[in-house]
């Protein structure tokens, strides 16, 4: 740290991001990435791109905002795309969140006390219940700005669309975030109420079913006065932020739908196999709705199942957090990485 750094920034706890190794190949179950490559169209619209690098991106993204809107079935002026949909909920603690608080649950995505942090702002966790769900009753008129996500992340278990929606009724003075970065694989959305809530905001991602991590595309999805906030703070911070390749290729995977739809197909039909077999070997799996599996057992702790899966070449992700040292979140991939998962693990827990 240099004496320079601003005194509200010294006691900031950035984000630990999973690894992304260079120095062997593993097989890569820790960062909820897609195993399957970007759509074929994705990739050739990216690359027609590239020679046109040396203009800025189209700060309104129109064809890609106009393509996106009529995929969910809402107006343009209900979409705002980001850099990843870590920026969009940047954005949404920067415009919406304040000295009231904000609350999201004690177990869930480690960006949000992140942002918090950063943004100065004060914050509450909220515990979830001992079976590690989120209890729609605790955040009923709580006066503060809510981020839940729907399926919750690290647990993968997902809430009701009529859940959902009995939060948004009881805090009609705040905003609710509703971050859907797994909703492909099995959840409900709850895009299709943000005509009747004007507190809802939706956040979805192109890094996870639609296998686009590297490239960076996220988007909001709210009412018309939610996304001009949202779009002042994106002109106040970065009125390129989505750079032209991205743009292309997110134009790409609108454009060949049933390559996204097959693959989370794979992935939930993988989840099932690998969640039965992980019960087979003795494991305690929570019911997830996402791509990946929090999963434990009494062999070993969380952290001697990372550690021996890793020196046979298998990433998974533990978290050193009280209430879940135990686990460790499987990302779930290929069939055939799945079955090599299963193999190391019954070796494991042998010994
Ligand atoms: C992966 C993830 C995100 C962020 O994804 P981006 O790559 O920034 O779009 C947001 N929320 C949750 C819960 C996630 O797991």
């Amino acid at each position: 740290m240099s004496k320079f750094l601003a005194e509200r920034h010294k006691k900031l706890t950035p984000y630990t991001p999973g690894e992304q190794p260079r120095d062997m190949k593993y097989i890569k179950l820790n960062t909820n990435e897609s195993p399957f490559p970007p759509s074929d169209v994705a990739i050739e619209k990216a690359s027609e791109a590239a020679k046109r690098l040396m203009l800025y991106s189209d700060p309104e993204a129109k064809e890609l905002t106009s393509l996106m809107a009529k995929t969910l079935g809402v107006k343009p002026e209900n979409v705002l795309m980001t850099n990843g949909s870590d920026e969009i909920l940047n954005f949404a603690f920067m415009a919406f969140c304040d000295e009231r608080g904000t609350a999201f649950p004690d177990i869930t995505y480690g960006f949000y006390p992140v942002f918090a942090e950063i943004n100065s702002l004060p914050y509450t966790e909220i515990p979830l219940t001992e079976d590690f769900r989120i209890n729609p009753a605790d955040y009923f008129g709580i006066g503060k700005t809510i981020f839940i996500a729907n399926p919750n992340a690290p647990t993968g278990i997902p809430l009701s669309l009529s859940e959902i929606e009995e939060i948004l009724k009881r805090n009609p003075e705040n905003v609710v975030v509703i971050d859907e970065a797994y909703v492909d694989f099995g959840g409900e959305s709850a895009v299709s109420l943000i005509g009747k809530y004007k507190n809802l905001l939706v956040t979805q991602t192109f890094s996870k079913s639609r296998s686009m991590a590297g490239a960076r595309l996220g988007m909001g999805i709210a009412s018309e006065e939610i996304i001009t906030d949202l779009r002042m703070m994106k002109y106040s911070t970065n009125p390129y932020n989505v750079n032209s390749m991205t743009m292309a290729a997110g134009i790409g995977v609108l454009q060949d739908p049933e390559y996204t739809a097959k693959n989370c197909k794979t992935v939930m039909e993988n989840r099932e196999f690998t969640r039965i077999e992980l019960e087979n070997l003795g494991f305690c799996v929570l019911p997830s709705a996402a791509n990946f599996l929090f999963a434990k057992t009494e062999k070993k702790s969380g952290e001697e199942i990372y550690k021996a899966l890793k020196a046979r070449g298998i990433l998974v992700r533990h978290f050193k957090k009280e209430r879940i040292k135990d686990f460790c979140r499987i990302t779930v991939g290929r069939k055939e990485d799945m079955e090599a998962l299963i193999a190391a693990l019954s070796e494991i827990i042998k010994d």
